[in-house]
């Protein structure tokens, strides 16, 4: 009798006699790691393809889409969005994470070009000691964060004044599903006509696989002001952020809810943070100044939140001290005119001493999941849009008290005219994978961890659908579209059509992380 031969084992030799066996991973641990983000589990890929260079990267694309196999493009995987999660059939995952050199650096042109899976932390650390930097450079999680990863889903926080991480982008080189490498735009200058890199960027792997990207290099800044304050409440805290935002005295401009402050309180380790501290400061060449700053955080301790309603951070950064000082006085001035007042400011000094931590928050102080979900609004609509997710909250206070599931908020100043809140869930239930994977050992050890939660995941899975709504009705905004926010609703019916125009034009087979952007 005839041996049948699966499908999936024939397109693997297809894969393999294309790129060579090293680049290719089957193993189950492997696949089981990539199938999970930070908030999901989709199907194992047939194989994961880990490419070295960016022709190996096409040859590999080109042999799967020629056998007709979906291709899913993952960077650090870090994102909670399914951006990197298919379930609809056999594929396979492209892991960029050994695509990270970082190409060229041209201080002539002020330009820097990298591989796809070159961290923000990497990338911050080769522009520091030259005094450069992208103007939006990067996320929270940028220590494992790619800027491939951030390009295509965007992203925002260092540097947030300057916009999202996209607007630092002159231009990609993208592998499409045929294998062909395309470059958008010119390396020095966008837009060069209608904007290729714009279409490109924020697709969460729906056009391609980006391989290259040139991003905006800026002067680093060389002075600092740093402010925190207690605001009363949400209008307050939102009207503050707002002024601040409006006249573009922040770099990064942030506040906490009560809720997400005394998750902070719990979590964070005071000999870490003043560790961090002193030496940022003292790699500034300032050692005694940098001993009595972690002597300072140690002594603030985190009492200083203790009966903080909301708490507002800001870095106010430049070339000149004096400069610097006078915008930190203008934000004190709009703070006091909002009824705030000034607290110890170690939180965004802590912050920007080390602008990439290890990505522990990716679970609660004791082991809990953890989930956030955003919108961007301008900022006449925020205290309306705040107020609805309380009022939700309140409608599903009995359940959420029930099943343990807590809600707190992140509210960032992104670019003079758009914030964004960004509720964030907490709930007892079991890690995955990717926690395991991601979460620094020594940390997850000290959490004490939970069994599988799968009511208060429902009820988390509800309550984010019904904020993703209420944002949808207020016309917001957001980053990591991927296979969680409305794009398509968001859309006039003819800016829907050439989007799935670009998408046939780009692949036509639709073999391209198929179900990403709502685009199959
Ligand atoms: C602890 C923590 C902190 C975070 N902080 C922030 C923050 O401050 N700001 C913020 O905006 N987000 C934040 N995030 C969310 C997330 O980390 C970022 O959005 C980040 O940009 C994801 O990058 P990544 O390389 O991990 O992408 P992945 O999660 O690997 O992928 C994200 C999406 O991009 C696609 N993709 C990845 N690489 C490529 C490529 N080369 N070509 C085409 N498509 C690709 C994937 O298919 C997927 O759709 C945080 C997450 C965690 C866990």
């Amino acid at each position: 009798m005839a041996t049948l031969i699966e499908p999936g084992a024939r397109t693997l030799d297809a894969l393999i006699e294309a790129v060579g066996s090293a680049a290719v991973l089957t193993d189950a641990a492997t696949r089981d790691l990539v199938a999970h983000d930070v908030y999901a589990a989709g199907r194992p890929p047939l194989a994961v393809l880990r490419p070295v260079s960016v022709d190996q990267l096409a040859r590999g694309v080109a042999a799967a889409s020629a056998n007709g196999l979906a291709i899913v493009p993952r960077g650090g995987g870090m994102s909670y969005t399914g951006g990197y999660l298919y379930s609809r059939g056999d594929f396979i995952l492209v892991d960029t994470g050994a695509l990270d050199a970082i190409i060229q650096i041209n201080q002539t042109d002020m330009t820097v070009t990298v591989e796809a899976g070159c961290t923000w932390d990497a990338l911050h650390r080769a522009l520091k000691p030259l005094g450069l930097r992208a103007p939006a450079w990067g996320t929270l999680s940028g220590l494992r964060a790619t800027i491939g990863g951030g390009m295509s889903q965007n992203g925002t926080f260092w540097g947030a004044r300057n916009g999202s991480v996209a607007d630092s982008a002159l231009s990609f080189d993208v592998v499409l599903a045929d294998g062909r490498i395309i470059s958008t735009g010119s390396a020095f200058f966008r837009p060069f006509g209608p904007d290729l890199t714009s279409l490109f960027a924020a697709d969460t792997g729906a056009f391609g696989v980006k391989a290259r990207i040139t991003l905006k290099l800026v002067r680093e800044a060389t002075a600092f002001a740093y402010g925190s304050f207690s605001m009363p409440d949400h209008q307050r805290v939102l009207g503050a952020m707002s002024a601040i935002a409006r006249e573009g005295l922040a770099a990064e401009n942030f506040a906490f809810d009560p809720f997400l402050q005394s998750q902070r309180m719990k979590r964070d380790s005071l000999a870490k943070d003043a560790r961090s501290l002193v030496n940022m400061m003292k790699s500034q060449g300032s050692a005694w100044q940098a001993i009595r700053e972690g002597a300072k955080v140690v002594a603030a301790g985190r009492s200083f939140l203790k009966d903080v309603p909301f708490s507002l951070h800001t870095i106010a950064e430049g070339r000149r001290q004096p400069a610097v000082d006078a915008d930190m006085a203008e934000i004190q001035r709009i703070i006091a005119a909002h009824g705030g007042t000034p607290i110890d400011n170690s939180i965004p000094k802590i912050l920007r001493a080390n602008p990439f931590p290890p990505p522990n928050s990716m679970l609660g102080p004791e082991g809990e999941r953890w989930l956030p979900v955003h919108g961007f609004l301008p900022h006449s609509r925020l205290v309306d849009a705040w107020q609805r997710i309380e009022a939700l909250y309140a409608c599903n206070a009995e359940a959420m008290q029930r099943l343990d599931v807590r809600a707190g908020a992140m509210l960032a100043a992104v670019s003079r005219s758009a914030c964004l809140i960004e509720p964030v869930f907490f709930w007892p239930d079991a890690t995955n994978p990717l926690h395991r994977a991601a979460v620094e050992p020594d940390h997850l050890k000290t959490l004490k961890g939970f069994p599988e939660g799968l009511e208060a995941r429902a009820l988390v899975d509800d309550l984010r659908q019904q904020i993703i709504d209420i944002f949808r009705s207020m016309d917001a905004t957001h980053l990591q579209i991927a296979r969680t926010y409305p794009l398509k609703a968001a859309h006039h019916p003819a800016g829907w059509e050439i989007l799935t125009a670009l998408k046939r034009a780009v692949d036509p087979r639709g073999l391209m992380n198929p179900g990403s952007l709502g685009l199959e």
